[in-house]
């Protein structure tokens, strides 16, 4: 026997409980070398730019 909730939740007790789950839209800049929309504070998925240098290798499909 697993537990199993006493009472069934209400439909607004159960909204409320919701009220939080909303997704919120992330920010983005644009890359300095690039000009591709990107996160702050992250290296460019395009360029592999950060702080104006290549950090990492951008593979070409
Ligand atoms: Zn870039």
């Amino acid at each position: 026997m697993s537990p199993v909730p006493k009472r069934k939740t209400a439909p607004s007790r159960r909204d409320r409980r919701r009220a939080h789950d909303a997704l919120i839209s992330r920010n983005l800049v644009q890359c300095s070398n690039c000009g591709e929309m990107r996160l702050p504070h992250r290296v460019c998925p395009k360029c592999g730019h950060y702080q104006g240098r290549e950090v990492i290798e951008v593979e070409e499909k």
